[in-house]
């Protein structure tokens, strides 16, 4: 890196954030009540900060930077990793509740079928 990165404000950390998850302009539009162009726009100055050409670069560099910390969600794994970080699992909103649920019901049909 030439030169450093200036710091993201909370609102385009949220928009880097769904765009590492692999979220469209529209689902982030919708997300945070924005039209494509204000995600465009936000996009923009992000890339601008993290000195990036492209929103790729920009997920990277931030990973890079420890701006987004690589973190799972959706499954168990992704729930513990909650409870390790002193989170709430259970107020997670990327998926880590259902992934919970379905692999705690997974348990107990495995519990009973070996009974
Ligand atoms: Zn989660």
């Amino acid at each position: 890196m030439t030169r450093p990165m200036r710091a993201l404000t909370q609102h385009q950390l949220e928009v880097l954030r769904r765009i590492a998850m692999g979220q469209s302009r529209a689902q982030i539009g919708k997300a945070l009540g924005l039209t494509n162009g204000g995600v465009s726009s936000i996009n923009r100055q992000i890339l601008l900060k993290l000195g990036a050409t492209s929103s790729a670069h920009a997920v990277h560099l931030a990973h890079l930077a420890g701006i987004l910390r690589r973190e799972r969600h959706g499954d168990h794994a992704g729930f513990t990793a909650h409870v390790r970080r002193g989170e709430d699992p259970w107020a997670c909103t990327q998926g880590c509740p259902d992934g919970e649920r379905a692999y705690r019901a997974e348990r107990r049909q495995q519990r009973k079928e070996a009974a």
